[in-house]
């Protein structure tokens, strides 16, 4: 199938400042974490990532754990970046972490600097790539002093390996530290990459205050919260959902009565307004000043078109802001 990038890709989307940093993100952001596995049909996989950019969306997120089989995504998008969109390196911003177990015995996880610097060298070639352009420690590590997986970052913004470094799943007080380090170092903390939607809002006990005065941009994961926050299970659990699915992450018993009955609450809002319900919740994220991004998941090239579309309402009015607190209590 050949393929010729839409001229038309940078008409629609809208790009928000990373903090305090020179580099703008799509307001919506593609991840990688399922769908994109060596498991999955390479035909769909690479559907998605054309539709994504023809929507101007250039911001591919992954990680070296990410398939299954781990590190299979990043094979998948090395090579569908190479056969579709080499040309196109430069127009990218394409992001990849450790921290998670990824390999056998005591370097393969956490936040040493043998675990970072390892891991990054394996993303690189499987994504096929000298650099890529922010890499993030995925988790906090309890027993690394987090100087050094700070210097770890700081040392591959030298050696060229990433552009910019970010952090993920960091509180508030482990970032505010991560940044204090960074900025000593002389390597800015870009971004951090916590979880946030309507139906997980710990960032905001201090977290978005911190970033807010740190400077750090906000690339929200999960906006969805991997699909319940959408129409797709109104009626039941469809045999292609993910909650249908294997993964530990979302199963048919996190779409309890007692959440579907807030769903189907704020799908009636996101209609009044025009929108559909995997809309209106990526709106709802993007409202905080501090969020750079909405990070959605695919699994189909629709989701995609429908997550770009949220763009043309943005805005919600005292009274929908309430209704949805109230749904929410
Ligand atoms: P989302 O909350 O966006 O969930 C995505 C899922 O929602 C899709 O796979 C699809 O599920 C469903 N969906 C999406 N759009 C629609 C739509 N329009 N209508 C109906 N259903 C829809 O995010 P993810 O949980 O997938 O996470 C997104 C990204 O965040 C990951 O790929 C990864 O890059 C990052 N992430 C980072 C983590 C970290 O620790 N830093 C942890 C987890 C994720 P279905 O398959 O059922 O169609």
């Amino acid at each position: 199938m050949s393929y010729s990038v839409d001229s038309s890709r940078y008409d629609t989307m809208t790009y928000n400042r990373c903090g305090k940093s020179g580099l703008l993100l799509p307001a919506i952001s593609l991840g990688l974490w399922h769908n994109f596995g060596g498991i999955d049909v390479k035909e769909n996989s690479r559907l998605m990532i054309r539709r994504a950019f023809d929507l101007g969306i250039t911001h591919f997120d992954l990680a070296n754990n990410y398939g299954p089989p781990p590190g299979s995504a990043e094979e998948t998008f090395g090579q569908i970046l190479k056969e579709d969109l080499a040309s196109h390196r430069d127009e990218l911003i394409i992001s990849t972490k450790a921290g998670y177990r990824m390999w056998s015995g005591p370097y393969g996880e956490w936040g040493s600097k043998k675990n970072l610097i390892a891991s990054l060298d394996q993303s690189l070639k499987r994504l096929k790539l000298d650099y890529v352009d922010i890499f993030y420690h995925h988790r906090p590590d309890p027993n690394t002093p987090l100087e050094e997986t700070m210097s770890a970052l700081d040392l591959i913004v030298r050696q060229g390996k990433a552009l910019y470094v970010g952090i993920s799943n960091y509180d508030a007080e482990q970032t505010r530290e991560a940044a204090r380090i960074l900025r000593k170092l002389g390597t800015p903390c870009l971004i951090h990459q916590p979880s946030y939607s309507m139906l997980n809002r710990w960032t905001e006990n201090g977290l978005q205050e911190a970033l807010s005065e740190e400077g750090i941009g906000m690339i929200a994961f999960a906006p969805l919260a991997g699909g319940v926050l959408t129409d797709r299970y109104l009626d039941g659990v469809p045999t292609d959902s993910r909650a249908a699915g294997p993964s530990p992450f979302l199963n048919a018993n996190a779409i309890s009565d007692n959440v579907m009955v807030k769903i189907k609450r704020l799908n009636e809002l996101a209609k009044k307004r025009g929108q559909k319900l995997s809309q209106m919740s990526l709106a709802w994220v993007l409202r905080e000043k501090t969020v750079t991004s909405a990070l959605i998941g695919a699994s189909k090239v629709s989701q995609i078109e429908d997550a770009c579309g949220t763009l043309s309402n943005l805005d919600f009015s005292s009274e929908e802001l309430l209704e949805i607190e109230h749904i929410l209590k």
